[in-house]
């Protein structure tokens, strides 16, 4: 838990003195802010991904250019959902589930701008952990996970942060 208590992420920032900001909300005459990273858009505080409006507004004076919040996490390293997949059944699979879950992850990302992988660590023989940018999307794999192999799942929230751990095991 302290480990976590510790953690800095710089997308927090404008939240810290309890101010509204909002740094992705578009200058005067701008029609939208792009994330630089993933080619997301903010339009109506809400970030999406759309490629005709993207490649309309890319590199013109209509759009704010920024990092999104997702990438931010990616590039910072900053986890808001953690799975951890292991059990012998596990080792024994281990391409075949990873296959799974890596397949899942990319449909998810590929609509949703909030839903992506940060890193996939390997812990072990019988072990793996994954970070997501997301407490929707651990849990999302996880369940995947447990409707195509069966086994035991289990999640944690953290009452401190918006974080949320998720075991499987088999
Ligand atoms: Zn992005």
């Amino acid at each position: 838990m302290s480990r976590f208590q510790e953690r800095k992420w710089s997308g927090e920032k404008g939240k810290k003195f309890g101010r509204v900001t909002d740094p992705y909300l578009p200058t005067e005459g701008q029609e939208a802010a792009v994330c630089t990273g993933c080619q997301a858009l903010y339009q109506n505080k809400r970030w999406f991904f759309d490629d005709q409006l993207y490649r309309r507004l890319a590199g013109t004076d209509k759009v704010k250019e920024v990092i999104c919040p997702t990438c931010r996490k990616i590039k910072e390293q900053y986890p808001e959902g953690i799975l951890t997949l292991k059990g012998d059944f596990f080792q024994q699979h281990r391409e075949e589930i990873m296959a799974l879950v890596e397949k899942e992850a990319a449909r998810i990302a590929a609509k949703s701008v909030q839903d992506r992988l940060i890193r996939i660590i390997p812990g072990g023989k019988d072990r793996l952990v994954v970070e997501t940018t997301s407490e929707k999307l651990a849990q999302h794999l996880g369940r995947t996970v447990y409707r195509a192999f069966k086994g035991d799942l289990d999640f944690r929230w953290s009452e401190m942060n918006k974080f949320v751990r998720v075991y499987w095991s088999r």
